[in-house]
């Protein structure tokens, strides 16, 4: 058997068509969604990430603002600028790029986010939200997996899904997530003792780790569907994921690629938490 592949890149222009029509809609009411962006230090990687950002809301008609400030930025400067944006009426979401300079607490300056405006879903309040099924803001990766699944139409009621690690940014939303659409779940991580007995019985497996090979063919259900969170660089430094996906095509019924796959839909689901933000402001 060969895999059908998930194609993000396909799924997000999708996406991205309606995030547009939807904006266009809300700006006809005299709306303009906007997004605040704040960057702390010159860390590169970053700096891609936010200016991606920038120009993703950009085409689809969102207003997005990009404030960048040195590393050595206080603390307390940086809530001060949170909190004015909290009042701003203007500004629907506000996503504070990660990580943060050392002396910075992550936790407190993304707590000090309305969670009105946490288009992230990182906020605790996010979190509990979706735990509790309230309606809030899921974190854009897990919620992307989500669409992807989604769009192959799998009815996950019943299913076992087993999400390989656990982070708060993606292992726990995921499952909380496939939880949510009545799948039986089973989270996985670096204490896990039998991995590949857990991933042998799977319908579903999200691999989410960060390291490369960590599923490989031999732990696959024939037929499963598999979705490759990982982004690592391989010997030859290109982009790829966790999963050996020449090997895992071989046996999956579905598998995402790395590149062209979370990672383009991850973007895309910002969009839709940043239209969504300004939606829920206007009602
Ligand atoms: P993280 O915070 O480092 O979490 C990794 C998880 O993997 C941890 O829960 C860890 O377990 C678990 N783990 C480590 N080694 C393991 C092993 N051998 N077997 C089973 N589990 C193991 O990472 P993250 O932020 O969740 O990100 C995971 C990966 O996704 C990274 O490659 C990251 O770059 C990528 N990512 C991609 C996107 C995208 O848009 N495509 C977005 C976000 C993240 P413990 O908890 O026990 O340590």
């Amino acid at each position: 058997m060969t895999a059908q592949l998930i194609d993000g890149n396909a799924l997000a222009r999708r996406i991205r068509a309606e995030v547009s029509g939807r904006t266009q809609a809300l700006k006809a009411r005299g709306v303009q969604p906007a997004l605040s962006i704040i960057l702390v230090g010159d860390d590169p990687a970053s700096q891609v990430y936010t200016r991606h950002k920038v120009n993703d809301s950009t085409e689809t008609g969102l207003k997005a603002t990009l404030e960048t400030y040195p590393a050595d930025l206080s603390e307390s400067a940086l809530l001060d600028r949170i909190r004015a944006l909290n009042a701003d009426p203007q500004v629907h979401g506000i996503l504070v790029q990660l990580p943060l300079p050392k002396h910075m607490d992550a936790s407190k300056v993304i707590e000090t986010i309305s969670p009105a405006k946490d288009v992230d879903g990182f906020h605790v309040a996010s979190a509990g939200a979706l735990v509790t099924g309230q309606p809030g803001f899921w974190p854009c990766t897990p919620y992307g997996c989500m669409k992807m699944l989604e769009s192959i139409g799998i009815d996950l009621r019943g299913k076992h899904a087993v999400v390989i690690g656990r982070s708060n940014i993606v292992g726990k939303p995921m499952a909380q997530l496939l939880l949510q659409k009545n799948a039986t779940v089973t989270i996985c991580h670096s204490a896990t003792r039998d991995l590949k007995a857990m991933t042998l019985q799977a319908d579903v497996v999200v691999a989410a780790v960060g390291k490369r090979n960590v599923l490989t063919a031999d732990m696959v259900k024939p037929g499963a569907v598999v979705i490759d969170v990982g982004m690592n660089r391989n010997d030859e430094g290109k982009l790829c994921g966790d999963v050996d996906f020449e090997g895992v095509r071989q046996v999956a019924g579905w598998v995402t690629p790395v590149p062209g796959g979370v990672g383009p839909m991850t973007r895309a689901m910002l969009l839709v938490n940043t239209l969504e933000a300004a939606e829920r402001a206007a009602r």
